[in-house]
């Protein structure tokens, strides 16, 4: 039976590898249902006519006329603004891959949630942000999250989730990113170029730039602990700088379960979108004769502040995590428009989690969305302030 795939951020590094696999599937095994972007209007509507799309979104308005005139000819129905990217996640679709950036993909994908489907997660950030709403949604719902972040896609399949009591802790790897052996007074003066340069994955700039800060082992810690509902103290985080294992699960009689592959996001994608069968993937076969040493070391959370940040948030839990993610969000921004340096990623998202903490004590976790857009709202104000008053 043909499965009917909605892809949000379709011209992503995430979204492209999907509809790579999509390409290679056999002909009936796969139909995009619909596609969204940002701003990139000429490759949605490149994407649209490769694919046949039934629908796209573009979120950006200003690109409108330049995706209606490229799709005039095609029978693709397009819509415009951030509410057509909802449209497009309500879509009858078997299959919804999140894999917008930011916290800009949560009302998207709680739609996509809503529908009661396969949602493939990339998207970590609206976890990250919303994680109880987000969790309760899921379960309200009926609908199957499937882990795509390649950490949690590999603890998802090595997890006896059924039995929860056998599990001791949970064990993220991490390759280190661009930065793992330079020095502290070195960081000082990294550029946009040297972090957006990570040793081992392709992704796109955001992702890369948390890679090199660490903040992206944090995000993901939030997430561990949301999608598995493990507390802080439960989660380990350990740099394995090849990224061969993508994580692991210890169990109370000492065995450790973990998933191998070649660091390419087209088998946790397959992963997701083939749930419950395995599906394809053209990716690279390890070779374990080739393979020579896999190494592990702890994490530096004096030199990479960030990840120990991230795990204070997910302590403090209430608001915490959402300001976190904003702050961060905005820092990163700044930092690839060359406003801040390196350093100043995590300063400024300190100086944000100070401010509200000492406002709110992060309060409750919200479980209303205009009470999450009210916090990253406010957050963002506060990392905007931190820049100006560095
Ligand atoms: P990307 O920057 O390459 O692509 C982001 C996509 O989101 C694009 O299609 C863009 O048009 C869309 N988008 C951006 N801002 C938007 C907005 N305001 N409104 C609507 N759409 C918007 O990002 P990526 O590297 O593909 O990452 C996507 C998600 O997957 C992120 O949450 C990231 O953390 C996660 N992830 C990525 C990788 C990877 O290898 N790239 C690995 C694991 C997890
Ligand atoms: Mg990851």
């Amino acid at each position: 039976m043909t499965k009917r795939i909605t892809i949000l951020g379709s011209t992503g590094s995430i979204g492209e590898s999907t509809l790579d696999l999509v390409r290679r599937a056999a002909p009936d095994e796969l139909q995009v249902v619909a596609l969204t972007a940002n701003s990139n209007a000429k490759k949605l509507a490149e994407q649209a006519i490769e694919f046949d799309a039934e629908f796209v979104a573009l979120a950006d308005s200003n690109n409108a006329d330049t995706l209606k005139n490229a799709l005039s000819t095609t029978k693709t129905e397009i819509g415009i603004g951030p509410e057509a990217l909802i449209e497009a996640a309500n879509r009858q679709a078997d299959f919804c891959m999140a894999a917008i950036i930011g916290a800009a993909g949560l009302q998207p994908t709680l739609a996509a949630i809503d529908q009661g489907n396969h949602v493939g997660l990339a998207n970590k950030e609206c976890l990250v942000c919303a994680g109880d709403l987000f969790m309760k949604r899921v379960a309200d719902r009926g609908a199957t999250l499937l882990p795509v972040d390649s950490e949690h896609n590999a603890i998802f399949q090595v997890l006896e989730i059924d039995k929860p009591e056998g599990i001791r802790r949970l064990i993220l790897t991490a390759s280190g990113g661009p930065f793992r052996e330079t020095p502290m007074n070195k960081l000082l003066s990294v550029t946009r170029k040297d972090a957006l340069a990570h040793p081992v994955w392709e992704m796109g700039a955001k992702i890369s730039i948390d890679s090199a800060t660490l903040m992206n082992k944090g995000l993901e810690l939030i997430e561990a602990s949301y999608l598995f509902n493990r507390p802080s103290a439960e989660i380990d985080i350990v740099v394995h700088p090849q990224s061969i294992i993508h994580s692991m699960v210890e169990y109370i009689d000492g065995s450790v379960l973990a998933q191998l592959g070649s660091p390419d996001m087209r088998t946790p994608i397959a992963y997701a979108m083939g749930w419950p069968n395995r599906m394809h993937a053209p990716v690279e076969r390890l070779d374990f004769s080739k393979l020579n040493g896999l190494t592990f070391f702890e994490p530096d959370t004096t030199k990479f502040k960030a990840l120990r940040l991230a795990r204070e948030a997910l302590e403090a839990g209430g608001k915490a995590p959402c300001v976190l993610n904003a702050a961060n969000e905005v820092a990163v921004k700044a930092f690839l428009q060359e406003k801040i340096a390196f350093l100043d990623i995590p300063r400024v998202v300190e100086g944000a989690l100070n401010k509200h903490a000492s406002r709110s004590c992060f309060g409750t976790s919200p479980c209303e969305i205009d009470e999450i857009i009210t916090t990253d709202t406010e957050a963002r104000n506060t990392a905007h302030e931190q820049i100006v008053s560095l």
